[in-house]
């Protein structure tokens, strides 16, 4: 991201973020509430527009094409197709309610990357097992706790084989004792070499798996680095001020 500025109204929620993720990385970005996380998640998968920088994956910018000197909206259909490498795990799961959990997993595969059904399925099957709910193919989100449907929408990330994996606090909606299960499927994904940025208050979490701990504060990255240095020896006083708080 680069020099990403983006504003509500009269307020500017993202004030010129900088962020570099590496491949294989996972980058935990923790800051106050209102500090402009999860529109930084929303901004990198297109779900919001920026108003100024850009956001670019592996070199193709995220939403836009360039023209000449001039940049055009992708359409809606091409931004779905580039939505389909960016997979997004939000806080309250967001499941397809009509759709089986293996039917929740299928459907991008299928139609927004048009790939066979049989192919896809089989994937689907297989991912519901690495997160422990191959016995949970044909239930319903209703039938699920919530730590399984969140375990659903991390399989259905993935399912679109996505480059980087986006999750908006994945287990604040949770009852405590489900916490543990989410966050071992994501441990798992970050020991496997997935790309992630995760949003989280677990802070003792981000310590454990992040390469970068990015901290925000109204609309800022106020600082950033490795989790010894940011969570254990922060240089800004707002940052030692919110540890403070959450630790
Ligand atoms: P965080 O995830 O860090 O809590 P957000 O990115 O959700 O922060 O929100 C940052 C600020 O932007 C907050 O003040 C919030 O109220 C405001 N905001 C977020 N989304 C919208 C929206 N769609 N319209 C207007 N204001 C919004
Ligand atoms: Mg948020």
């Amino acid at each position: 991201m680069h020099g990403v500025h983006k504003s509500y109204g009269t307020l500017e929620v993202l004030q010129g973020v900088d962020l570099v993720v590496r491949p294989g990385e996972v980058t935990v970005v923790i800051g106050p509430s209102g500090s402009g996380k999860s529109t930084l998640l929303r901004v990198i998968n297109h779900l919001e527009k920026v108003d100024r920088g850009f956001v670019a994956l592996d070199g193709d910018l995220i939403g836009y094409a360039r023209r000449g000197d001039t940049l055009r909206e992708l359409k809606e259909k091409e931004i779905l197709r580039q939505r389909t490498r960016i997979g997004f795990v939000f806080q309250s799961f967001h499941l397809f309610p009509h759709l089986t959990a293996l039917e929740n997993v299928t459907e991008a595969p299928i139609s927004a990357q048009g790939r066979p059904r049989a192919e896809v399925e089989a994937e689907a099957r297989a991912l519901l097992e690495r997160v422990g709910l191959a016995d949970k193919a044909d239930a319903r989100p209703r039938q699920l706790s919530g730590g399984q449907q969140q375990r659903v929408a991390i399989a259905r990330a993935l399912a679109t084989r996505p480059t980087v994996l986006l999750f908006d606090e994945p287990t604040s909606a949770l009852d405590p004792e489900l916490v543990g299960e989410v966050l071992d499927v994501i441990h798992d994904l970050a020991h496997g070499g997935t790309t992630i940025v995760l949003v989280t208050h677990e802070i003792a979490f981000a310590r454990q798996i992040a390469d970068t701990v990015v901290f925000m504060d109204g609309g800022r990255v106020v600082e950033q680095g490795p989790p010894a240095q940011v969570l254990d020896h922060p240089v800004h006083a707002r940052t030692r001020a919110f540890l403070d708080k959450v630790l």
